[in-house]
Parts: C-alpha cells; structure tokens; sequence
C-alpha cells in the first residue's frame, strides 16, 4: 500500500523520505531479520517496524479526522497518562539517525547531543510524519541543551509547550512537579475540549500500567539463562513502547511472553548459556539506533537489561490507583514519575542502586555505560558510578558515542576486549 498522498498532506519530503525508509528498511534486515531462533512473537514487531511510518500515521490521521488530538514529546517525564485521559494520543518524537545534522547545525552549536540534533534534522528535514501529525508537541526542562532548543524549536512546529522540571529531589522539587503535571492538565483540557475526571484518569492509569507491566514481565523473563530473547529485539520492544497503539502492544507483548516462558521451560535460548551477559545503562536510544547493542551480540555477548529511558527508567514504576478524588490521582501521578532516576537531577544517587539492583536481577556479568557524545549529565554521572561499580566487583565499559558510523570499528575492538575480560 502506497501513503505517498498521506505523507505529502503530512508535507513531509517525499524524496528524502522514501530513501530513509529504504536504509532503514535495509538496516531492519540485516541486524533484525538475520538472527538466529527469534521467538515468533516478534513477527508483532516486524509487522509493526515495517509500518511505523504507515499503518500507525493512517490510524493518527484517522483519528484526528474523528477529532482526537496526538501529542507528541521527547522525554519519559510527560505523563501518558493525563495525555490519554483527555483520549488523547501519545507518541515519542526522540529519533536516532543522523539525518539533517547540516541543518539542524544552523540553529544549534555543533556540540550538541545527536539525540537533540536528530530531532531537529528530521523536523527541518521533513522526514518525521509522527512530528508533522502532531497537534501538540511537549518539551521539557531537562537538561540545558534541550532547553535551550525549544527556543528555536517553538518557531519550526505548529504548538509547542515546554513543561518546567526539577532538578533537585526536594521538597519543593515535588512541589513543582505536582504545579507543572496541573498546568499541562488545563493545556491538555484545552487542546481537546475534554475535562480530566477521576473516571477517565483511572482508565487511562489502568491502560498505562498494563503496558508497563507487560515490559517488566519481558524484562524478569530475561534473568533465565540461556537468555531467551536478544537484547536487540528487547530494545526495539522498548523502544516501539513509545509509539504503538498501547492496548495492543500489551496484548502483544503479553503473548510474547507466554513464548517465552515456554521456551525457558525447554531450555531454548538466543544465546550460548555460557555468553557474557551485560547491562546496557546511560542515554536514551530511539529507534534506529541499534549500534551498540548490534556490536555486543554479533561479538557473542548478550545484552540482558536496559537502564535506559527506553528500557527500565521509562517503564519501571506503576502509578498507584488510590483515593476517590483527582486530587488523590494526581498525587499519585507525581510519586509514580517523581522515582524516575534521570542525571539531570541532582545528586542522582537512586540511579546507581537501580543499576546496582538490575545486575543482581537479571544476572548480568558487567556494565556497559552507553554515554552520547556532548551529553554532560550521563557521561559525568558515568565516571562516578565507574569507580564505585567498579569497587563493588562489577566490571564496566564506559562507551562515547554519537550516531554516526565512523566509530563502528573502534567500538568494535573496545567491547570484543571487555567482553573477554567478562568471560574471564
Ligand atoms: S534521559 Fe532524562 S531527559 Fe532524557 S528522556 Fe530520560 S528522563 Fe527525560
Ligand atoms: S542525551 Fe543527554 S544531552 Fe542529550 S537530550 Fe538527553 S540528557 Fe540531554
């Protein structure tokens, strides 16, 4: 089926567009398709990949000509679920391809995280329909190169609301969180015309708990040893959280899982019982990027955990249904995302335990600490949770990268070497 007349009312660039669905299309089969003994459960995520710019724009587009609105943000912060309440949709907008990079420089320095510049290349390139479907998009104050570009961002996208944050887990810190989760709920209520009520709030907790319990279900099943399903397809599960339908990607993942354990119950495994297995910890990786963990398995270790917004930061708490009134609700908004151990707070101690915690959980033999290159608060919070990783008898890889592939060979010699000092 051709979107072709879809994505040019999206005014997307046809052109540039149709050769990024070709690479990544091509990329998709040979890092994805080419494994070997993949649960089937995946072919879910095949089918959803291989229409991520297609069936699931339809269904956004479809949606907003029957007068729902679709929300778009960049950071795990938001809360999906006020966004769902007011039946709204919500999508991720992180990317992670270099694409635009030469445009998106004219407006940020050089020196900026790839993850901030892809989004700029993609919006300015014209290559992100889920950009262009958006009604609304959601910044937020995190850490100071997102900040400050959403002050150029606001003049290239139809409505942008930027959300303050906390930087610090005081008090007062909660206090602000609690202000800012009101206000986007009035900025939500106007968008869409619909009044946030206790009922529609618990339905909407109910839905996004689900999905975050199918996630960590997947996740414990990874402890089993050999490990039953690649850190690759885990984090494009993980990543495609963001974006699908959210009751189907439950179902889906729920009945993944079901194959999963019966496979554990056979012995049957994506990897040798004896590889090495690692944590994967650090920045966000939107899809496609699938560097790093594409080098750790095709050099025979396996990736077992994800400490990453897309992975267990983003997903690991559920938002406790508690009390009769929106009020109560609300609260218990603010406890649920108030966990979240992102660097841009500081001191950030809880995140070091959770790393901690997740190595003890999923059995895991060392710690690659995955740092985007110019991202200050992960690369400086990676240099002390080292040492202390470190002391505690936890082996670490501490990774600096970007998007790009110029790197591939490097990488490539520094994780073979840790991964043989894993196995030793
Ligand atoms: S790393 Fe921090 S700023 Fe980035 S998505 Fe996660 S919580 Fe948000
Ligand atoms: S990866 Fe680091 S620098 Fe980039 S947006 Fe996230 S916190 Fe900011």
């Amino acid at each position: 089926m051709s979107y072709h007349k879809m994505w040019a009312e999206l005014g997307l660039n046809l052109e540039a567009h149709d050769q990024l669905l070709q690479v990544l299309s091509q990329g998709y089969q040979q890092l994805f398709l080419s494994q070997e003994n993949r649960p089937t459960g995946m072919q879910y995520l095949d089918f959803v990949m291989s229409e991520i710019h297609g069936l699931r724009i339809q269904e956004l587009v479809d949606a907003q000509k029957a007068g729902r609105k679709v929300v778009g943000s960049f950071c795990v912060f938001v809360p999906e679920e006020l966004i769902l309440a007011v039946d709204a949709i919500s999508v991720g907008l992180c990317t992670g391809a270099e694409v635009g990079f030469d445009l998106a420089e004219q407006y940020l320095p050089r020196n900026t995280c790839a993850l901030i510049k892809s989004s700029f290349g993609f919006k300015l390139g014209k290559m992100c329909p889920y950009i262009e479907a958006s009604d609304l998009i959601v910044g937020e104050n995190t850490c100071d190169g997102k900040k400050k570009s959403y002050e150029h961002l606001k003049y290239l996208v139809k409505d942008l609301y930027v959300m303050d944050l906390p930087q610090m887990k005081s008090e007062a810190g909660k206090a602000l969180l609690k202000a800012e989760y009101l206000r986007f709920m009035k900025r939500l209520e106007e968008l869409t015309g619909k009044t946030i009520t206790v009922k529609n709030l618990k339905e909407a907790i109910e839905i996004v708990n689900a999905k975050r319990l199918s996630v960590a279900r997947l996740a414990r099943l990874r402890a089993a040893s050999p490990a039953p399903i690649s850190g690759l397809d885990s984090l494009l599960i993980n990543q495609i959280f963001f974006n699908e339908n959210p009751q189907r990607f439950t179902e889906n993942i729920n009945i993944l899982c079901d194959e999963l354990e019966a496979r554990i119950e056979q012995g049957t495994g994506v990897a040798k019982p004896d590889a090495p297995r690692i944590l994967v910890s650090g920045c966000p990786m939107a899809v496609p990027n699938w560097k790093l963990p594409a080098i750790v398995e095709q050099n025979g270790a396996v990736i077992v955990g994800e400490e990453l917004c897309t992975g267990e930061r983003g997903a690991r708490w559920l938002t406790e249904i508690k009390g009769e009134t929106l009020e109560e609700l609300i609260d218990s908004l603010v406890e649920r995302y108030w966990q979240i151990d992102c660097a841009v707070f500081t001191p950030n101690t809880d995140r070091l335990q959770s790393i901690k915690k997740m190595v003890q959980e999923y059995q895991a033999d060392g710690v690659l600490q995955y740092n985007l290159q110019f991202c200050q608060p992960y690369t400086i919070e990676s240099g002390l949770y080292e040492t202390e990783l470190e002391a505690a008898g936890i082996p670490v890889l501490n990774i600096e990268t970007d998007y790009s592939q110029e790197d591939m060979g490097q990488l490539s010699t520094r994780i073979e070497a840790f991964i043989e000092r894993l196995k030793q």
